[in-house]
């Protein structure tokens, strides 16, 4: 159950800007909003001037009280709703969302003090971003790891927040795996995740994370089995599939 009512609310855009070459960071006012957790999302749903109506799904970046609510979208190219929403949205203009959606892939602040992984593909890091500024700004003891892969650094979700949040508290560590394109002057290679660099960079298995996984369906399954087969138990690790296959 999710702590806080599910319900459609009328939503104002009161900002948008490039998150990455593909992606649209969406500020929204929601004065009815009741607040959310840290990994929840909710449904947009768009209704065209002849009636015509889509929704699609999409992770909340922020978290907690107030009415302001997050969204970072990226284009999937011939998608029917996320085009719109990179491209067409304006300030000004008014949407509809359902939520907040999710009492599973959330976390709250607790006492326990075992470590969390999060681990995210391209967009996934949305949610992820949402935990790892929820677990800054509270007490809760658990050290976090956030590995994040991407196709270069400009297409890392919330860059320079993450950089900061990382410098300010030692309790989180970032780590990225860059698919096409490393950093002029890094010394990682670039090259797809795997098994054993998953193992390298993730808490081990030993040490009981909770892990956290997001992104496309054909990354969150290899992800996850490859958990599982390093020893990682099943009901530690909670996915959250965006869509697509591979
Ligand atoms: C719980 C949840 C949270 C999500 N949060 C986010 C988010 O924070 N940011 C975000 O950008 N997206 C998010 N998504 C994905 C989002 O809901 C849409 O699926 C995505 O925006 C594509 O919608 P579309 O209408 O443009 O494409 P569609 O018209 O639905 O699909 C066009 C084609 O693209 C494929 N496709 C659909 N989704 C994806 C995908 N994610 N990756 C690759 N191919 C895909 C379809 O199979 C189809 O072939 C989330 C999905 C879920 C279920």
């Amino acid at each position: 159950m999710n702590r806080r009512p599910a319900s459609w609310h009328a939503a104002t855009v009161v900002g948008t800007r490039a998150e990455t070459p593909t992606a649209r960071r969406i500020e929204l006012d929601v004065p009815t909003w009741p607040g959310n957790d840290a990994g929840s999302h909710l449904d947009v749903r768009l209704t065209a001037p002849d009636g015509y109506q889509a929704s699609r799904s999409y992770s909340i970046a922020s978290s907690g009280e107030g009415t302001r609510v997050t969204l970072a979208v990226d284009e999937v190219p011939d998608g029917e709703v996320s085009p719109f929403l990179v491209h067409e949205l304006r300030e000004g203009d008014r949407i509809e969302v359902h939520g907040p959606l999710g009492a599973f892939f959330v976390w709250m602040p607790s006492t326990d003090p075992a470590p969390v992984q999060l681990i995210a593909g391209g967009s996934g890091i949305v949610p992820l971003f949402a935990m790892a500024s929820a677990h800054a700004r509270s007490s809760d003891p658990a050290p976090f790891r956030l590995l994040s892969s991407v196709r270069s650094e400009t297409d890392m979700f919330f860059r320079d927040e993450l950089a900061d949040l990382a410098r300010r508290d030692d309790r989180l560590d970032v780590e990225v795996v860059y698919t096409r394109s490393a950093p002029p002057g890094s010394s990682v290679t670039p090259g797809r995740l795997t098994a054993e660099r998953l193992r390298a960079a993730v808490v081990p298995a030993e040490q009981s994370p909770r892990v956290f996984v997001c992104g496309p369906t054909p990354f969150v399954e290899a992800v996850a089995g490859w958990l599982i087969e390093q020893g990682h138990a099943p009901a530690r690790v909670r996915t959250e599939r965006f869509g697509g296959s591979g």
